[in-house]
């Protein structure tokens, strides 16, 4: 099956390439780079799915093809679940990854350790023109108070998955996939599409 991922971000394309490889899986990947003509779709919903299924059935329906987005965020219950929906934009309209982290330490100065807990959220979102679903996936952890490795992006540097004592910046690709939640998600897909359409061929 040709699938294409609703989004223009190198590094998630990366990420969701590399799971699939991971799952052992092949198919034919396009992105919105493949449709340079495709305008952006306005993330303005409340929620992680409603943002994921306004962007995946958008690219379905300009393309013709499954879409697959993404949603995601990271979540603080320190700051009552922000940045959430906006953690691309924490710290205004075009903020690049490090003015969010900085905005997120700030946030957080007076916040002691064992108060620092959040989780990163994904939904994936399928859409066709048969079906649109949602699927989620988390992960707990805790938020440093400094930035502490250089791979991933956007909050890596400060979260350090639960059980762990290195952020996901200094995890390798590999390692971080196995446990993100954007893994979760997209391996709730996968079981789905083998569930339910039953055959592999594409995924
Ligand atoms: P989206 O493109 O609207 O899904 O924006 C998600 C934002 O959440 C990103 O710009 C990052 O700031 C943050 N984010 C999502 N997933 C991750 C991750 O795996 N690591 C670090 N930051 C993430």
């Amino acid at each position: 099956m040709d699938i294409v991922l609703a989004t223009k971000n190198r590094k998630k394309i990366e990420e969701i390439k590399k799971i699939f490889d991971l799952m052992g899986t092949a198919s034919r990947i396009f992105t919105l780079d493949d449709f340079p003509v495709f305008e952006d779709v306005v993330e303005d919903g409340d929620t992680f799915e409603a943002n994921a299924l306004k962007k995946a059935v958008a690219i379905s329906n300009s393309t013709g093809m499954t879409a697959v987005a993404d949603d995601s965020g990271l979540e603080v219950d320190a700051l009552d679940g922000a940045p959430g929906v906006f953690s691309a934009r924490y710290a205004g309209e075009n903020a690049d990854d490090s003015a969010n982290v900085e905005k997120l330490m700030q946030e957080l100065k007076d916040v002691p350790a064992e108060k620092r807990d959040g989780r990163f959220v994904c939904c994936i979102a399928l859409a066709s023109a048969e079906e649109t679903k949602t699927f989620m996936g988390y992960v707990e952890g805790t938020i440093g108070t400094e930035r502490r490795g250089y791979n991933g992006f956007g909050y890596d540097p400060v979260f350090y998955p639960k059980g762990h004592k290195r952020t996901f910046a200094e995890m390798n690709d590999k390692e971080k996939n196995a446990m993100s939640h954007r893994a979760e998600a997209l391996r709730e897909l996968q079981k789905y599409l083998l569930e339910k359409r039953g055959y592999i061929s594409g995924f």
